[in-house]
């Protein structure tokens, strides 16, 4: 096995002398020949010089190229959790550049020059949205939540239906988030059926709470029911007790005006009389990554002064970013200006005539077939928009697999989804913007599998 100097002072590396730190060459090289030792430890032949300095020269290509990148998102699913949830409007993305590139009055009174409070920048923005008395935003609607429960519930109890103490996914279930906060998780009724006298039995004169939890990302169909957010105020009231509302992604419109079932709005809950309401900035909300609170301004006073809500503060490009989204909706440009709408508001001639041009640039390796979009993030479960979808499915070399694997390895990866054997690409899911990059990878693709022929 060669050692560290051979490889340094192989021509091709030591041409980079000048382009890398020594110590990062060595490093690097001493990772590799390192793997190489056990490889050959395990009984492997030892690679050659030559190989070796080819793979240290990848590990240092790799090492400059941001693993976090870009993507095209044709999967059909419009709130991806991997691929990042709601890409953000033209206008949020500036001003987050602008109060990023230099300082900003995050905590700032220019009037009187004085120190300010980073949550002036969205809390009346939220309160005018909603109806709310009051407003909070924090890292995320989990850590809303744990700031929620924590605050108002530890040591008490806070009674769920059954069929609410759920698991959302990545690991966020209702009943760990109660004990983290310290809470007694109360769960009442049955995993399909729950009545409004299965909460009125559990208060005891340690209950604080009664809460409701958006059930996400399923749906109980068949003999089922739910005790309403009104019904549990009255129930709460009586009690002199408070709800708390999680409803997850949060909307501010109406999604049946697009053809898609109801999805709970922030507005309903806050007039419903919720005491407090989390749910996430960039869910259906479009926005950055935040956990939103509104709500009654005794409680979200609570949650202000407890320390647990400088451990999950949201930073300031995200708050920009908030407060812009926050904008588009009181100008009722949502549907026009925040991505997700876009989306979700185009009609699907538009998207059919988009599928069209991404076939033609496959030149007769896909077809145009109808499918569904759904929304995803945890709204709507099993709700979804009719759409127009590109397949591509053959045999061998041009499986839907070998095909998917070239556009996400492409430039700007492309991300479809394969069903059957047949790889599909939603138009609806993406930016109108992206087209040229699709159409670009796509004509890659399929010259690359005529080649072959
Ligand atoms: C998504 C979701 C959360 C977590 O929100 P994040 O912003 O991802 O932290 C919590 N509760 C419900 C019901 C959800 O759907």
């Amino acid at each position: 096995m060669p050692g560290v100097d051979k490889v340094l002072s192989d021509e091709r590396l030591s041409r980079l002398a000048g382009k890398y730190p020594h110590d990062l060459l060595v490093s690097v090289i001493r990772q590799r020949l390192e793997r190489e030792r056990l490889s050959i430890a395990a009984g492997k032949p030892c690679a050659s010089l030559d190989e070796i300095v080819a793979s240290v020269l990848n590990q240092l290509e790799a090492l400059e190229k941001p693993t976090l990148r870009r993507v095209v998102n044709a999967s059909g699913v419009i709130l991806h959790t991997n691929l990042g949830r709601a890409p953000l409007s033209e206008e949020s993305l500036a001003t987050m550049k602008a109060v990023s590139e230099g300082y900003s009055n995050l905590e700032f009174k220019l009037e009187s020059g004085s120190r300010g409070e980073r949550l002036v920048h969205v809390e009346g923005l939220l309160c005018q949205l909603t109806g709310a008395e009051a407003a909070l935003v924090v890292n995320n609607n989990a850590g809303a939540v744990l700031l929620g429960l924590t605050a108002l519930a530890r040591r008490k109890e806070v009674v769920v239906s059954r069929g609410q103490a759920v698991e959302i996914g990545g690991g966020f279930r209702i009943p760990d988030v109660m004990r983290q906060s310290g809470a007694r998780l109360v769960e009442v009724g049955t995993t399909n059926c729950t009545y409004a006298r299965d909460f009125e039995q559990a208060i005891t004169e340690r209950t604080v709470a009664l809460m409701r939890v958006h059930s996400s990302n399923f749906r109980l169909v068949g003999f089922t029911s739910e005790v309403t957010l009104e019904e549990l105020v009255e129930i709460a009231r009586k009690n002199s007790i408070i709800v708390l509302d999680d409803l997850g992604s949060g909307c501010f419109l109406d999604t049946t005006v697009y053809g898609l079932a109801p999805e709970p709005m922030v507005q309903q809950s806050v007039r419903a009389g919720a005491a407090l309401t989390f749910f996430s900035g960039d869910k259906l909300v479009g926005g950055p990554q935040a956990g939103i609170i509104v709500g009654a301004k005794e409680y979200v006073d609570k949650l202000r002064r407890h320390p647990l809500a400088r451990a999950v503060r949201i930073d300031k490009t995200r708050l920009a970013g908030l407060a812009v989204t926050l904008l588009h909706y009181l100008k009722e440009e949502a549907a026009v200006k925040i991505p997700v709408w876009r989306m979700i508001a185009t009609p699907l001639k538009d998207i059919e005539r988009r599928a069209g041009l991404w076939e033609q640039a496959l030149g007769g390796m896909a077809r145009v077939v109808p499918g569904e979009t759904v929304v995803g993030g945890g709204s709507l479960p099993g709700g979804s928009l009719p759409t127009s979808l590109v397949a591509i499915g053959g045999g061998g070399k041009n499986s839907a697999q070998a095909i998917s694997r070239k556009l996400r390895l492409g430039e700007v990866p492309v991300i479809g989804r394969i069903n059957e054997d047949v790889l599909l690409l939603d138009p609806r899911t993406v930016l109108p913007e992206e087209d040229d990059i699709v159409v670009k990878s796509l004509r890659d693709v399929a010259g690359q599998g005529k080649k072959r022929k």
